[in-house]
């Protein structure tokens, strides 16, 4: 079957391996260059199959709520006329229940897992590589309050297939020595033994190569998706700046922009773009930068080590499609790393990227079939996208091959949004 991708994202591009391997003959679409040249450039580099609660949650609410308004907040809800971004917003507020949080929790650690079982499977297929690192990764905190509230999460978390270790300070030095200096201000640690770390981008552009090498996939980078052609229930082509494009069957990928492609053709799935932050510093004294992936749960700040260069992401802001760099947001980012580990390398040598996860107000993506019968959705992974790619497009490809998914897939489709 002729099968075209929308989006050379990391979720495109593992959809398009997954397609290829099942001996579909495959084009994928993309505006950039390159793939991943967007969300999925330089992101936080976790493939944290373990932290599976979603943003939607009363603690969160409760927090965005006292940050509101505040520059430099973590979570910065930016006032917009932006009925899309309010009534998202909405759905935000109405999913953020205790029960409705313990639910999707369940849903996207069932595609976490799995997609950590799918990634091992296509870095022994491929060898592909991407400064992969498989030492778990330690989220570290201040308040005790804080730590016990994930502790509490992680025993849930456990019950249903990802084990934890609780960490005292000490612990946690001895096992990340460049944690010494932040040690003073902590009070312990939560580690997450499944976790892993590496190069979104590395992994998407050397995965994507060998999908051309090995499965004869075709890309067609800086062409523009302009719209769907609709005929009689089904999509007959995909309108493009460079011509129309025609396959037995299209799977949209396209990131935070999957919204406003599908309203076209009267799909509405609840798609915003949250901004988020990230810097990369050149490391200078190996003693001094982590290896251990980290995440900050103070100033909700991740660190990955990737080759010779520091990783430091996090903070979101409701901004619209604006993906410029703010410098205040990213000082925040500079000022963490000469804070919590000085001398690991110079942040004014730092490259600074913004980008747009594409986020849905529940927190699992939207994967599988829509109103049309060869439109397939693989979209709205949010602050996940790298950690649920693999598990994502293998669910994709086998509902496209009509083949059962290895996993429950009921809270992952769009109808979930209809009751
Ligand atoms: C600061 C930050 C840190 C993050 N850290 C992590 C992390 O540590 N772990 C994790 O799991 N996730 C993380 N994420 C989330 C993750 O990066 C995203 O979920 C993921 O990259 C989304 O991938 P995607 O393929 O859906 O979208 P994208 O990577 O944005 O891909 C979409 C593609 O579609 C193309 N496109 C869009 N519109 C069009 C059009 N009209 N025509 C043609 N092409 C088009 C774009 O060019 C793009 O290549 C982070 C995100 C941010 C912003």
């Amino acid at each position: 079957m002729k099968v075209v991708v929308l989006g050379a994202g990391i979720v495109g591009v593992t959809t398009a391996y997954f397609l290829g391997k099942d001996g579909h003959d495959v084009t994928v679409i993309d505006r950039e260059p390159q793939s991943a040249r967007e969300c999925s450039y330089a992101n936080g580099g976790q493939l944290s199959y373990s932290h599976a609660e979603p943003w939607s949650n009363p603690a969160m609410l409760k927090k965005a709520i006292t940050w509101l308004g505040k520059d430099d907040a973590p979570l910065l809800f930016r006032f917009r006329a932006d009925y899309q971004m309010w009534k998202w917003a909405l759905k935000y507020v109405f999913n953020s229940t205790a029960a409705k949080a313990q639910k999707h929790l369940e849903i996207i650690l069932a595609l976490d897992l799995y997609s950590r079982q799918m990634m091992h499977q296509i870095v022994a297929d491929t060898k592909i590589e991407f400064d992969y690192i498989q030492q778990g990764i330690i989220h570290t905190f201040r308040n005790p309050k804080n730590l016990d509230a994930e502790i509490e999460i992680a025993k849930i978390q456990a019950d249903l297939g990802a084990p934890y270790e609780k960490w005292t300070v000490e612990e946690c030095v001895a096992r990340e020595p460049a944690l010494a200096h932040m040690a003073k201000e902590m009070c312990g640690g939560a580690f997450f033994p499944f976790d892993e770390s590496g190069d979104v981008c590395a992994f998407a552009q050397n995965l994507i190569a060998y999908c051309q090498e090995n499965y004869g996939t075709k890309i067609l980078y800086e062409t523009i998706i302009e719209n769907m052609i609709v005929n009689k229930g089904s999509i007959s082509s995909i309108r493009t700046n460079k011509g129309e494009i025609t396959a037995d069957a299209y799977v949209v990928s396209i990131g935070s922009y999957s919204s406003l492609l599908l309203r076209k053709v009267g799909i509405d799935v609840p798609i915003y773009p949250l901004k988020g932050y990230s810097i990369s510093v050149p490391v200078e004294d190996e003693g001094k930068t982590p290896r251990l992936s980290i995440t900050n749960q103070c100033e909700r700040l991740v660190y990955s080590r990737l080759g010779n260069v520091l990783r430091v992401a996090g903070t979101a802001e409701m901004a619209g499609y604006d993906d410029s760099v703010n410098a205040v947001r990213v000082n925040m980012l500079k000022k963490a790393v000469n804070d919590h580990f000085p001398g690991c390398g110079d942040v004014e040598k730092a490259t600074e990227w913004a980008c747009l996860r594409p986020s849905t107000p529940d927190g699992p993506p939207i994967i599988g079939k829509t109103k049309y019968d060869n439109l397939y959705l693989n979209t709205g992974q949010g602050s996940l996208g790298w950690t649920q790619c693999a598990g994502s497009g293998r669910i994709a490809a086998d509902i496209i091959e009509g083949r059962e998914p290895e996993m429950d897939i009921s809270g992952l489709i769009i109808d979930r949004y209809r009751c």
